[in-house]
């Protein structure tokens, strides 16, 4: 068989092999801690299970409108007017199935042999991968350490060319943590009102998952781009509900009928159960979501003081999200070869900070989405293995 060219530029998500990996050691019966994969350990909250299991009994096995049903736009835009204070049509919105493929379909509509997209880079892998598959230029933006794992704007700004037409942000970001402050958003915004050729893929898809009261900055509340942006979202994150593969983007006039086609194209429409459980959890008590972020920040703090106990790691302080992203340049072990040592000798899965671009190099990621014992644990065994025990 003769593969298209484009599939050799086809990237991953290494925490999808690290899982499988871990999975395989453990069928072999040997005692593994993931804390590779990005999903919440909790489970949805009880209602929206309900409301899925009442949608299949009252017979909702079909399609259903590829933008999703007209309830669940009507929820998703009550819930970023009561969210973030922002008028939304439920015309601009489309249910997806997850988060992954507004990104796909944002880099197929700009990306193109000649095009540059600019994206984060230590960032969520699928943003590269996507690029180079859609034959345009990756442009990195570097999310580092000394700028709080978030980007600056003037250098931001810099890497624009006449061939940009995409730039992609991602706070609070994969895989560090870090959240743009308000003044960066607003020399950003104010920089590319030169450009109003430029779309923006906004990935907000941790906007609901903060410490320490910062409040979530989202690019929508900027009505000088507005025409121009793409805001991702969904419920994999914020209500535990990953495997029911269901996200939500808000998308300008201008872009919203070919994002629906290219939606009809690839998977016509989410399962009607999936929309049916979304719009119980948008609408019903919020209380799991607190209760989760709680005790993500019960272990965040935790494992933060712990990693830096050990000799050759430090780590900063995330806002968001649930990971931390230690600098392990002191262990004068890589990242890739970290991760496999940990994993294959110690029994922790982690995730190489280079699978997140090569700005990550000298780094791990490091999910807290997990019981605290379990956290308590691996650092442990991350200790033992670092220090030669
Ligand atoms: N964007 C970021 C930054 C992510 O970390 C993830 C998942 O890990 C996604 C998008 C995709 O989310 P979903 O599982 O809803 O497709």
């Amino acid at each position: 068989m003769k593969l298209s060219e484009k599939m050799s530029s086809l990237g991953t998500e290494t925490a999808f092999e690290v899982l499988a990996r871990a999975e395989s050691l453990a069928n072999e019966g040997r005692d593994i801690i993931n804390l590779g994969i990005g999903q919440p350990d909790s489970t949805p909250p009880a209602q929206v299970v309900d409301a899925a299991i009442k949608a299949l009994r009252d017979g909702h096995h079909g399609y259903t409108a590829a933008p999703g049903i007209y309830p669940i736009r009507e929820a998703v835009a009550e819930y970023l007017a009561h969210t973030l204070r922002v008028e939304v049509s439920p015309e601009n919105i489309l249910v997806t199935p997850g988060g992954k493929p507004t990104i796909f379909f944002a880099i197929m509509m700009f990306g193109e042999l000649g095009a540059e997209i600019l994206y984060p880079n230590p960032g969520f892998p699928i943003y590269e991968s996507v690029i180079r598959f859609s034959g345009a230029k990756p442009v990195p933006i570097p999310i580092l350490e000394r700028n709080n794992f978030s980007f600056k704007a003037d250098e931001l700004l810099s890497l624009i060319t006449p061939a940009t037409r995409l730039i992609i942000l991602n706070s609070p970001g994969n895989p560090a943590g870090g959240a743009a402050c308000k003044s960066e958003m607003d020399k950003f915004v104010a920089g590319i009102e030169a450009r109003p050729d430029i779309a923006i893929l906004s990935d907000e898809i941790y906007s609901r998952i903060y410490y320490g009261g910062t409040e979530h900055i989202s690019l929508l509340s900027y009505p000088q781009i507005r025409n121009r942006l793409i805001l991702l979202d969904g419920w994999s994150k914020t209500y535990a509900m990953t495997g029911w593969r269901i996200g939500f983007s808000v998308w300008p006039n201008e872009l919203i009928e070919g994002a629906t086609r290219l939606a009809i194209n690839c998977h016509s429409c989410v399962n009607a159960a999936s929309q049916w459980g979304a719009i119980a959890a948008l609408k019903g008590p919020q209380t799991s979501v607190l209760n989760m972020v709680a005790s993500f920040d019960e272990r965040r703090r935790f494992l933060v003081e712990a990693l830096n106990a050990i000799p050759g790691i430090t780590c900063k302080d995330p806002v968001g999200a649930f990971y931390v992203f230690p600098n392990i340049t002191g262990s004068e072990i890589n990242s890739f070869t970290l991760q496999q040592e940990l994993l294959e000798k110690a029994g922790v899965a982690t995730i190489a900070g280079t699978s997140f671009g090569k700005f990550g190099e000298g780094y791990l990621r490091i999910s807290y989405a997990s019981p605290l014992q379990n956290i308590r644990l691996a650092v442990d065994r991350i200790k033992d293995y670092l220090s030669g025990c």
